[in-house]
């Protein structure tokens, strides 16, 4: 029946608790984000590093590169010069001789053996080649013919300036370069042209590229040298232009570019990427981080709101749902069964002197204890059942009734027997019995409320009969619960009204023949029920809380009725009854004191009537009050001596100044010889224990003459008198002066 919300509930308060402080609670966090930007200032330093390097790197092969390319260049040049020789040749010989001409370019191809042909061509036609061998083809090609050819002759002779033209594809193989030198006569007029080959190979040999290829990827753009042409018409096709070195080579119209860089230098190629990743990793991390970040916040809201509804809802000790939720549960499991035409029981238990294990073990016992038995109940029931904690040492368990499984006495009978099994706390056996009260729906109640108040109800008379037991809850225990709700309420009224009075009943004092105590009595006139015996109505006060109000009165009044006897010329101990439960209330004691004291009185002329159960309880609060009246004089006596528990050792651990006999043991002193013995043992064994003895009941001269034989030191009863009204008090006792 526990819902959905409340076992998320329940879970989410189990992981832990909230704490604001996440800075502080995830490390693994704030110490990667701090790992990785060292991380990353090592590799931007590294990279600066590189960078730098990497400069001095490139400056170096430029350096190198413009060495070879100016060795390209002086080599083309050569070829130029060599081409201008033949030129200034023909401009001071325009009507050459060929044979002339051929010994003068054999000479010329003796200094520049480069050149594959050379070629003269007068009027744009070519009449002279050299060699002529193998070049016959070449003769009489007029270059207007060949549009290509004709466009760079054209810019030679409109620059007035040798060109470069190529490389081209050699017929021989291989490729190579075509000059062309203009010749122009000094009259300006255009003579022809001069065209020369030389193969790239040894050119590019010549100029130390080849050597040069070796260790860097080498390629030259700029085919006839325009700059616009970016293709490589030679080099490595692996050579990459963007990371590459470049130098130009000037050419006499245009340049080529020489471009380089390293085959073996991986930092060439990889620093931009190596760049690239870092950064991609960053934000990836950073990314990843701040998502991360983001659900933790999130989560750690969830929880926080989980914890703060499962705080409003659960028992934070044992973690079973509160009382209030408890409520909600009920109504609704109260509303199915209606609807089901089922039947619900509902067990109210309640743990045994819970209240002394928490007093004497400390309260880090108490709540190990509660735990422990949280985890024995949910144990002990079905899943569909609840367990609840409704405060203090109160749980409820609300089952489902199936006729063909276990009955609830069954199941009652159960949970007592399993709470004889001794509960490990910390190490340490503990024993715990509890009352458990059972009402059942629809039988006894209909709504929640009814039903928990009338299982609660239950709960006290499994108490009363004994504890250890269960009880099922039945009509008559609630007009019996309704009696002391109006009694309770009739007392209070009463207190307000005064219909409350003390009587006084002297006490004998067997050594002196003398009256010199009494006991308080209180009494009630009712205005419609006449005069009430204080057996109607102490212990029903007691259980309701207005013995409080009530004790209260009686000290007043009694402390007022003192200084009366005083004035009347009376030395009077008197004798007050106090209940356990008036013992309860923190630093009581001083009030009492202090009410004394402010009657003029003397401690000592004030005697507390109290019940063994006030010392076998061992409650702080109550121990502390008893040992701060006796400290200042308090006289204590112990009430009903004899009729409660049999463990008497207290008397030699508590301030005790007297015992009372009960009636009970007074009845038959002087007429069974076994009542005899026993007053006889009490009376010794108080003598032993410097305690004195008060005989109450005392109705009869032979019970008096029997407990004076015995010892006893007081003597109470009707045998002197009855409680009597103050005015008939103090003349009782003036009579007998
Ligand atoms: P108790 O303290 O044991 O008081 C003695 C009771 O025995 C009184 O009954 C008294 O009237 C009665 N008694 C005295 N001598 C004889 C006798 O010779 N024969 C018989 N048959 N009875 C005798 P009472 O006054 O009705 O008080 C009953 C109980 O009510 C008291 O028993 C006491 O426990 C309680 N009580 C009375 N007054 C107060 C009070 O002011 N505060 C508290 N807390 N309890 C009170
Ligand atoms: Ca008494
Ligand atoms: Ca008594």
């Amino acid at each position: 029946m526990i819902t959905a919300f409340h076992k998320s509930r329940l879970g989410a308060a189990r992981d832990g608790e909230y704490t604001p402080n996440w800075f502080i609670r995830w490390p693994w966090l704030w110490t990667s984000v701090l790992g990785v930007c060292m991380a990353l200032l090592a590799l931007a330093m590294l990279s600066q590093e590189r960078a730098k390097q990497l400069e001095a790197e490139r400056y170096q092969l430029l350096q190198l590169l413009s060495m070879r390319a100016s060795a390209l260049e002086g080599a083309i040049q050569t070829g130029v010069v060599a081409l201008e020789n033949i030129r200034s040749e023909l401009v001071l010989h325009p009507d050459y001789d060929p044979t002339e001409l051929d010994a003068r370019v054999a000479l010329f191809l003796e200094h520049y053996p480069h050149f594959r042909h050379i070629a003269v061509a007068p009027d744009l036609v070519i009449r002279y080649i050299y060699p002529t061998k193998g070049n016959e083809a070449a003769l009489g090609l007029d270059y207007r013919t060949v549009p290509v050819q004709y466009r760079a002759v054209e810019t030679a002779i409109n620059k007035r300036s040798a060109v470069v033209a190529g490389p081209v594809n050699l017929v021989q193989g291989g490729t190579g370069l075509v000059i062309r030198v203009p010749v122009i006569l000094p009259d300006q007029q255009v003579w022809g042209v001069i065209a020369a080959i030389i193969p790239m190979e040894p050119l590019l040999q010549q100029a130390g590229l080849a050597e040069l290829q070796r260790d860097y990827y080498l390629g030259l753009s700029g085919k006839d040298g325009d700059e616009s042409q970016t293709e490589l018409f030679w080099g490595d096709i692996e050579l990459q232009r963007d990371l590459a070195v470049t130098s130009p080579i000037k050419l006499p119209v245009g340049r080529w570019l020489l471009h380089a860089y390293p085959r073996h230098s991986e930092s060439w190629r990889d620093s931009n990427l190596q760049l690239l990743a870092l950064v991609a990793f960053t934000i990836i991390f950073l990314v990843c981080a701040a998502v991360l970040l983001f659900l933790r916040l999130i989560g750690e809201r969830e929880r926080a709101l989980h914890t703060l509804a499962f705080q409003a809802s659960f028992d934070p000790v044992t973690r079973l749902p509160n009382r209030s939720v408890f409520n909600e549960q009920l109504t609704s499991a109260m509303k199915r069964a209606q609807a089901e035409q089922s039947s619900l029981s509902l067990f109210c238990l309640d743990l045994d002197e819970f209240k002394q294990v928490n007093e004497s073990l400390g309260h880090q016992v108490g709540d190990e204890l509660l735990k422990a038995v949280a985890i024995r109940l949910n144990a002990l029931v079905q899943p569909q059942d609840i367990v609840a904690r409704l405060g203090g040492d109160e749980f409820a368990v609300l089952r489902f009734i199936d006729p063909n499984a276990e009955s609830t006495e069954q199941f009652a009978e159960r949970i007592v027997a399993e709470f004889h099994q001794p509960l490990d706390i910390s190490g340490r056996a503990i024993s715990i019995s509890c009352s458990i009260g059972i009402a059942l729906y629809p039988l006894d109640g209909l709504t929640a409320i009814d039903l928990l108040k009338h299982a609660d109800r239950a709960t006290y008379a499994a108490k009363e009969i004994g504890r250890n037991t269960y009880h099922f809850y039945d009509a008559a225990m609630q007009k019996e619960a309704d009696r002391f709700v109006l009694l309770h309420h009739e007392i209070l009224k009463g207190l307000e009204l005064n219909q409350f009075f003390l009587v006084y009943q002297p006490i004998y004092d067997v050594n002196t023949g003398k009256f010199t105590k009494c006991e308080a009595l209180v009494r009630w006139q009712h205005p419609e029920r006449g005069l009430i015996s204080p057996l109607d109505f102490i212990a029903v006060a007691e259980r309701t809380g207005a013995i409080r109000p009530l004790g209260h009165f009686v000290l007043k009044q009694a402390l007022a009725d003192s200084q009366l006897f005083r004035r009347q010329g009376l030395e009077l101990q008197i004798s007050i009854n106090r209940s356990s439960q008036e013992f309860n209330v923190h630093h009581v004691a001083q009030e009492w004191l202090l009410s004394i004291q402010q009657a003029g009185l003397e401690y000592n002329s004030i005697i507390f009537e109290i019940t063994e159960s006030l010392f076998m309880d061992r409650i702080s609060v109550q121990q502390n009050n008893i040992l701060a009246l006796h400290s200042e004089g308090v006289q204590l006596a112990i009430d009903d001596f004899g009729t409660g528990y049999s463990a008497l050792n207290y008397l030699s651990r508590y301030p005790v100044n007297f015992i009372k006999i009960d009636k009970s043991f007074v009845n038959d002193v002087d007429v069974q010889e076994r009542a005899r013995a026993l007053v006889a043992v009490l009376i010794n064994m108080a003598k032993v224990l410097d305690v004195q003895v008060v005989a109450e009941g005392v109705e009869t001269a032979g019970q008096l003459a029997v407990l004076q034989e015995l010892g006893c030191d007081f003597i109470q009863g009707y045998y002197f008198s009855k409680p009597l009204k103050l005015e008939e008090f103090v003349r009782f006792l003036q009579q007998k002066v």
